[in-house]
């Protein structure tokens, strides 16, 4: 993030694909901007556990809240519910299978996709790629 900048867009949306090269690793813009998975198990937050929030790697907007991040074992961090308006979904037929992609509402990158096999109160599992978030953590 460079948010000084005066080339760049307030709105992460307008990025054009060429600043998000430049503001994104070679793994980040795999992930966020071409719809890539981390291999299973290989991300930093599969088993992080400290209370804080997790925010979108490419915008920096708040995603999830730790205390609804879950012990899932697929092998991705996996959250039961997102913050309000901070994801949208979209189907997603890729790799011949119907799943439910997740995306940042603020930049529209890609972060994952969201399961109807999770824990209450929702039964939603959000399996989220470690590389397109950012953990930050929080004070009590
Ligand atoms: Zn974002």
């Amino acid at each position: 993030m460079s948010e000084s900048d005066p080339a760049e867009p307030a709105d992460p949306a307008e990025l054009t694909d060429e600043q998000w090269r430049e503001r994104l690793t070679d793994e980040e813009y795999r992930i966020l901007r071409e719809s890539g998975t981390e291999a299973r198990f290989s991300g930093k937050y599969v088993n992080h556990k400290a209370d804080g929030i997790y925010r979108c790697a490419a915008c920096n907007a708040v995603l999830f809240d730790a205390e609804t991040k879950y012990e899932s074992g697929c092998g991705w961090p996996a959250f039961y519910a997102a913050e309000d308006g901070a994801v949208t979904t979209a189907l997603d037929t890729s790799h011949g299978m119907r799943r439910t992609e997740v995306k940042c509402a603020s930049c529209d990158s890609h972060l994952g996709h969201v399961f109807d096999d999770g824990p209450q109160p929702t039964g939603k599992r959000f399996c989220i790629n470690s590389v397109a978030m950012a953990f930050e953590e929080t004070e009590e």
